[in-house]
């Protein structure tokens, strides 16, 4: 891999002034001649934000004009973490629709049931991640599936067991000059997760040593992407693409000053709902305001009162204390479904007011999530190493230190 993107790195030597948009796609398009066709079967990472999706229809199109040699098996892998923002969720089933129309197969890629964020959350009783020490979607919700998607096909005869993965990795002009790649997850504009594609990929167990990486829009700035996406891909000589949308939902014309990124709707990580709020300012999606409570809630269900916490007494296997013996735990039964009911709330206020405004309804819990919810909620289900007896975590205890130590409550 590391070799893959050295050589990559090579086609830009001596690179030293800012690209036009013809000279980007000419830099892709020798990218790809370089290295992917050397590669039978090509897989397309899509997230359906700006950067992968500017890569996804541009490879369509040149394959189509003939400007490259396309695969023998070119599979795309759209990666729903059913957290999206609805505008960008909406314009990537209109792009698999037009994807489905060429002939060309996509590969859904999404988190089993239990391992969704909502049901993770609400049903077992994790609380909601945070940057700190409990940072557990990422790797859950984009990560893994997109492994396991790529080691069930691998595991197929059709790929005869190794692929070029194709990633919308883009580190701007900069980074090729100092033949630099940071894999950082949501730097500087880039989307949560996209980094670790092509990180974490082709080293993860079951599939390493079969997948190469490639990221051939490497070296293009943000303003070639929105002139792409906004005013190349939607011409029918650049392949009619539904792109617009999703530039749009950046920002529209403003996109570019306003650098957005986006991930999961409220991610509790991000500081502020830049993306979401970005969208609330335009009419057309205006119906989708009461999505901004979902931050809030995510927030509650960090407090100590609707959490669970050790008591301190718990012990190792080998008899000895457990490190941070009195750390707050998982979400109280009452917690789960007082959020699950303030979640359905939301999800129902927004479809009543899409119905109304004939405009799109949206899915944050389905009807299959919410029945797992109330079923591992009605079964007491606990994260590992918590059994539910535990004190709720604002009740008043004893201090217990680490050495055993034990401090007692002054009364
Ligand atoms: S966008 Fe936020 S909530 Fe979603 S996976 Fe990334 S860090 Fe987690």
């Amino acid at each position: 891999m590391e070799k893959e993107s050295k050589k990559q790195g090579s086609i830009f030597e001596g690179f030293s002034k800012r690209l036009n948009m013809n000279e980007a796609i000419e830099m892709t398009k020798q990218s790809l001649q370089a290295y992917g066709e050397t590669h039978q079967h090509w897989g397309i990472a899509w997230s359906g934000g700006k950067d992968s999706s500017a890569t996804l229809t541009l490879i369509i199109w040149m394959i189509e004009t003939g400007m490259i040699q396309g695969p023998k098996k070119l599979t795309v892998f759209y990666a729903d973490t059913r957290m999206e923002l609805p505008p960008l969720s909406i314009a990537a089933y209109q792009i698999i629709e037009d994807l489905k129309e060429r002939g060309i197969e996509v590969n859904i890629v999404m988190a089993p049931m239990d391992k969704r964020f909502m049901v993770y959350m609400l049903g077992r009783g994790v609380p909601p991640p945070n940057n700190n020490t409990l940072r557990w979607c990422t790797r859950q919700i984009k990560i893994d599936p997109m492994q396991d998607a790529l080691a069930q096909s691998l595991s197929t005869s059709d790929y005869d067991g190794n692929i070029l993965m194709i990633t919308g990795v883009r580190q701007g002009e900069s980074a090729i000059r100092d033949q630099r790649i940071i894999m950082s997850c949501g730097k500087d504009g880039a989307e949560c997760g996209q980094g670790w594609y092509q990180e974490v990929l082709p080293n993860a167990k079951g599939i390493r040593g079969r997948v190469a990486t490639l990221a051939p829009l490497l070296h293009w700035r943000v303003c070639h992407i929105w002139a792409w996406l906004k005013n190349w891909a939607p011409q029918v000589q650049f392949g009619d693409w539904p792109t617009a949308a999703i530039a749009d939902a950046y920002g529209g014309d403003e996109a570019e000053e306003l650098s957005a990124r986006t991930g999961c709707v409220g991610c509790p990580l991000a500081q502020e709902d830049k993306a979401l709020d970005t969208i609330l300012a335009m009419e057309q999606w205006n119906y989708l305001t009461p999505l901004k409570r979902l931050r809030s809630i995510y927030r509650e269900l960090r407090e100590p009162h609707n959490r669970l916490r050790k008591p301190g007494t718990d012990r190792n296997k080998d008899g000895s204390l457990e490190t941070n013996p009195q750390r707050m735990g998982p979400l109280t039964l009452e917690a789960r479904q007082w959020a699950l009911k303030e979640i359905l709330n939301i999800q129902e206020e927004v479809n009543e007011e899409a119905l109304f405004q004939n405009r799109r309804s949206i899915s944050i819990i389905n009807e299959q999530e919410e029945v797992r919810i109330r079923d591992l909620i009605e079964a007491k289900t606990w994260p590992n190493k918590w059994r539910g007896d535990e004190p709720r975590a604002d009740e008043a205890m004893d201090l217990i230190m680490a050495e055993g130590i034990v401090q007692p409550l002054l009364v």
